[in-house]
């Protein structure tokens, strides 16, 4: 018998709005390569009012799988038919799987940010003090995972209260609070993260003058070619450290990768080609 094997490509992508600043493409590339995974991972841009639509067109197609970004992670948790524990208490997914049985959704932002912190930055979470600041889908997917690293108090701040507060109490949890930006001025924190949208627009958060010197550590869930708005910012208010969310980004997308693929790729070198090949650009 003879003739070449052509393996059929498996279809993945990141469905958001926007998505061509996605670097998602690249890090699966990557993977898919380190792992000798035969796939394809591209960037789907679908209309705001037109999330499930895009979904199912691209299930049709034969997709596999999706990543969900700004602004459709709370979507997913209706429209699949197995969310993770994860999802359910969340109320935001960031991964989505298409099988015989449906669709499945679960979400690894969380498990990235704190592999970030704490493995490649070595930031302690147990028993730090943290605000984060935004009450959006990445917020909600990364309040458990924090919650279960033993921070000792996590303040979710947001310009609208009313939805910070929303999301401290689907947690029930007594470490969480929530309040507007205005609570900053009086509020005391080692590490502060932002999981606002503000960075994608080059917008500076309200966050009052005598904040940033008591901060040990920003991290910005944002990332670029260089320190985002949130870093120069915090940094310029007197925040000791600051990082952008690329190691986040790789970090989440080694946890998807993970359970579309069951193998899970190594980060450290596809995080610093992926630095590398950003600063190039810049
Ligand atoms: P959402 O649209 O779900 O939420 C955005 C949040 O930011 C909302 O709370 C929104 O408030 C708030 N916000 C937007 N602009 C401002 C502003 N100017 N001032 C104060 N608050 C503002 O987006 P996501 O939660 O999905 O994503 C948030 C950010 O995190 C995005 O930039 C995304 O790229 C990034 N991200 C990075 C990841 C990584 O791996 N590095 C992973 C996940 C997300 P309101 O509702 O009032 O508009």
């Amino acid at each position: 018998m003879s003739g070449a094997v052509h393996p059929r490509r498996d279809r993945y992508a990141v469905i958001g709005n926007p998505v061509a600043h996605s670097l998602s493409p690249e890090i699966h590339a990557r993977f898919a390569r380190d792992c000798g995974q035969c796939l394809v991972y591209e960037r789907l841009l679908a209309p705001l009012d037109g999330f499930e639509a895009t979904v199912a067109a691209f299930r049709e197609a034969g997709g596999r799988g999706l990543n969900v970004t700004v602004p459709f992670k709370r979507e997913p948790a209706a429209l699949a038919d197995r969310p993770s524990e994860r999802v359910r208490q969340a109320g935001a997914a960031n991964t989505l799987g298409f099988d015989d049985d449906g669709i499945w959704a679960d979400n690894t932002d969380g498990l990235g940010l704190v592999a970030d912190l704490q493995g490649r930055l070595g930031i302690t979470l147990s028993g730090a003090r943290l605000v984060l600041l935004g009450a959006g889908g990445a917020a909600r997917g990364v309040v458990g995972p924090l919650l279960a690293a033993g921070v000792e108090r996590l303040v979710v701040v947001a310009r609208r209260p009313d939805q910070a507060a929303e999301l401290a109490s689907a947690f029930g949890d007594p470490r969480l609070e929530a309040g507007g930006f205005d609570v900053l001025a009086s509020l005391r924190a080692d590490i502060a993260v932002n999981a606002t949208s503000a960075g994608l627009s080059d917008a500076s958060l309200p966050v009052p003058a005598g904040f940033w010197p008591c901060v040990r550590f920003a991290y910005d869930m944002v990332y670029g070619t260089r320190p985002t708005r949130f870093m120069q910012d915090a940094l310029a208010g007197g925040c000791a450290e600051a990082s952008d969310g690329l190691g986040m980004l790789v970090e989440q997308a080694a946890e998807s990768f993970a359970l579309w693929r069951g193998v899970r790729p190594a980060t450290a070198e596809v995080f610093a080609a992926i630095r590398a090949s950003i600063a190039g650009r810049g």
